[in-house]
Formats: structure tokens, sequence, C-alpha cells
């Protein structure tokens, strides 16, 4: 049996910062193993490493930690917490500037048979299928990153992009109806000459 912990140790912490990045190789990993084991791992990426993320960011950089413990519930059911963290650079949609968003998620996942029609989930627990008792943990991170991206990514509060975007709002909705928007009112008055 492979041991899972050097396995872990050899991924890609540490190294991110060598340029250029290679290209993530599937990351696959026993449920089944790691949730008797009750093995933590723990994993740094940089962003633009995932894939699907990748296309969603405004600019290069930013990282994310995730970490993951595995357990067995429910009897023999394998599990894991795995709680995500990350910094992505994303362009605002008010201003159209990058700015940092913070990403953080915490899920709790029941790995199940792909097969399996009728999976036993405990409750709490989000069931994931697994590919012959295996699981790309690197997908899994990037799913949960994904989940956590706001739908319209917007400076926040305290910002001055924040700030100048609450006055125009209201101004827009007190002023009163300009009189130059009545086009049919100078018609009339032509049409009497
Ligand atoms: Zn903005």
């Amino acid at each position: 049996m492979i041991c899972a912990h050097t396995r872990f140790d050899s991924g890609v912490c540490g190294h991110y910062d060598t340029a250029p990045m290679p290209a993530l190789r599937p990351d696959r990993v026993d449920v089944d193993v790691l949730a008797a084991e009750g093995a933590s791992v723990e994993r740094r990426y940089r962003l633009d490493q995932l894939s699907r993320l990748s296309d969603l960011l405004a600019g290069p950089g930013g990282e994310a930690i995730a970490r993951f413990s595995f357990a067995q519930v429910a009897g023999s059911v394998a599990s894991c917490e795995l709680a995500v963290e990350a910094v992505a650079t994303l362009k605002c949609q008010r201003c159209l500037e990058p700015y940092e968003q913070p990403l953080a998620s915490c899920v709790r996942l029941a790995f199940v048979a792909g097969d399996d029609a009728a999976p036993v989930v405990p409750e709490g627990f989000e069931a994931v299928p697994t590919d012959d008792g295996r699981i790309d943990i690197d997908s899994l991170v990037e799913d949960e990153l994904l989940l956590s991206m706001p739908i319209v990514p917007l400076h926040g509060g305290g910002t001055r992009c924040a700030e100048t975007a609450r006055p125009a709002v209201t101004e827009t909705c007190d002023e009163p109806e300009p009189e130059t928007h009545r086009p049919f009112a100078q018609l009339q008055d032509l049409l009497k000459h």
C-alpha cells in the first residue's frame, strides 16, 4: 500500500513561486484508505493553475489553500471535511477595475460509489460519487472555489468604488423628468403655425 502522507508531501506545496507552472497532474486519491487512517491533507494552489477558475480571473497571482480532514462516518462511509480559502483577482462589474476578492468555503462530503443508485449519505453531508473508490482532490477544490465565487463581482463596502456608486443611484431615482424629454409638446407648437 502506498503511504498516503508521503504522496501528499510530494505535491505542489512550496513550488508555486517558480514560473512557468506545469499543468496539474490528476491527483487521484483512495478515499477509503484516507478515511480509515483519519488522514489530514493540506494543499496549496496557484489560482491560475486551475483551468476552469482561471478563465474568471482578472489578473495573475492569487493562491488557494485547501484542508481535507478525512474520517469514516455512519459506520464505514468515507467522508471528509473540506475547507478552502483563497484570494482571487476579479474584475469589478461596476468600475471594471481589478480587485481582490476573498473566497472561503467549508463543506462536508460523503463519498459514494459512482454506480450506486441509492447511496447512504449521512445528514449534513453532500454526496460525491467516486471513480472506483478514487477522487481527484484538485477538482474538488476547484469545484468549491467556483461555488464560492460571487455571482456579480463588485468592490466591497468601504472602497471608493462602493462609496461613489451609492449617491449616483439616489440621484437617478429622485431626479424629476426633464422638460426636454417631451418631443411631442414641441411638435404640437410647430403644427400651430
Ligand atoms: Zn469597482
